[in-house]
């Protein structure tokens, strides 16, 4: 058993890794300020006698008493509408709660997983995106303050590698989806499940011929802790390769749904990347994961969740 602390346990993917953390026998310490998660995530984690929640932000001296063997850390906003709400709070959790979090490593001695993102690749020139390619991000765009911390974060890691020889992870995690996603959380599948489900029509920014990479969220625990079980120190890119535009991705959540609602176009909000797909060679040789759960089964498995939420 190991002791491992989740750093936005109350989030939609840490409430999720926490549990499967849990389920495979470790003790596990959650941290979160609730900024944007739900303590209502952590309700199958509460059943553990071996799950602690600490109130508390990332951004601040984080003290943990006793052994930790891993630190994960979560703790963002993650969604482009909260990220454009929250932009100093967004940087302060990329940068300095990152810097916290690997001080904390480097005292306990613990590996540290971060969770950087396929953001880091900006709008990209290159589809689909390998770990190789350095992207293409505007540095006072828009959507800078959540990529740039990102991508400082993974510099930050870099340099507690090489200077004090932490044990580190680095997870470029693609678009992600599934059950504990706020129905308020603005990114488009929580989005489109809650028109779909209330009957109002569809909202398509742009033309809707902009792509992503939708990968379920069970895929992507199980791609977390194959990484964190791994000795790859190197970024690697964890999602579904299957690429779908959105007006694509509208129809499939009203066959789903079996709704009747329609379809309406707004504005595209600025620099909203153009394609997005992850190059998952990587992942798939040298962990030997690759996504299972389909777009389709992904959000009928999700459906549940959103038809109760709604
Ligand atoms: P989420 O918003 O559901 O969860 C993030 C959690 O972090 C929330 O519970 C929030 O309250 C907490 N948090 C934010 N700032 C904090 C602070 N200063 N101190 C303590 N807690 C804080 O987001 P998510 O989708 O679960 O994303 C989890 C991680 O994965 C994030 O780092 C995100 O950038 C990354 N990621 C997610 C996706 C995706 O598609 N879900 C894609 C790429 C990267
Ligand atoms: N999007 C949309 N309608 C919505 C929400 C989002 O058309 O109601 C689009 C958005 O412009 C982007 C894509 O869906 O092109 C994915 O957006 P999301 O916010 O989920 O995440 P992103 O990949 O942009 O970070």
């Amino acid at each position: 058993m190991s002791r491992i602390l989740v750093t936005g346990a109350a989030g939609f993917l840490g409430s999720f890794l926490c549990d499967r953390l849990l389920e495979d026998g470790h003790e596990v310490i959650g941290m979160d300020n609730r900024v944007s998660g739900q303590t209502e995530n952590l309700e199958d984690a509460f059943y553990h006698d071996r799950f602690t929640l600490y109130e508390h932000d990332v951004t601040e001296f984080i003290h943990i008493s006793g052994e930790l063997d891993a630190v994960l850390h979560l703790a963002s906003l993650a969604s482009p509408v909260f990220y454009r709400d929250h932009p100093i709070k967004t940087l302060k959790v990329g940068a300095l709660g990152t810097h916290k979090t690997l001080g904390l490593a480097k005292e306990k001695d613990a590996t540290y997983l971060f969770t950087s993102t396929s953001e880091v690749y900006g709008d990209p020139e290159v589809n689909p995106q390998p770990e190789s390619y350095r992207g293409n991000v505007d540095p006072y765009g828009p959507r800078s303050c959540y990529d740039e911390s990102k991508r400082y974060g993974e510099s930050l890691v870099r340099a507690y590698r090489d200077k004090h020889e932490l044990d580190v992870r680095v997870a470029r995690i693609f678009n992600t989806y599934g059950p504990r996603m706020r129905l308020d959380d603005g990114r488009v599948i929580p989005n489109f499940m809650k028109q779909a489900l209330t009957g109002e029509d569809l909202t398509v920014y742009g033309d809707g011929e902009q792509t992503r990479s939708f990968c379920y969220v069970s895929d992507l625990i199980d791609g977390l802790v194959a990484l964190l079980e791994s000795d790859v120190e190197e970024p690697v890119n964890i999602g579904n390769p299957d690429e779908r535009s959105i007006n694509e991705l509208a129809e499939i959540v009203l066959e789903v749904t079996g709704s009747d609602s329609g379809i309406t176009h707004e504005e595209l909000p600025p620099q909203d990347p153009q394609v997005r797909r992850p190059d998952i060679s990587k992942v798939r040789s040298e962990l030997g994961w690759e996504p299972e759960v389909s777009l389709r089964d992904g959000l009928r498995k999700s459906l549940g969740y959103f038809e109760e939420r709604v």
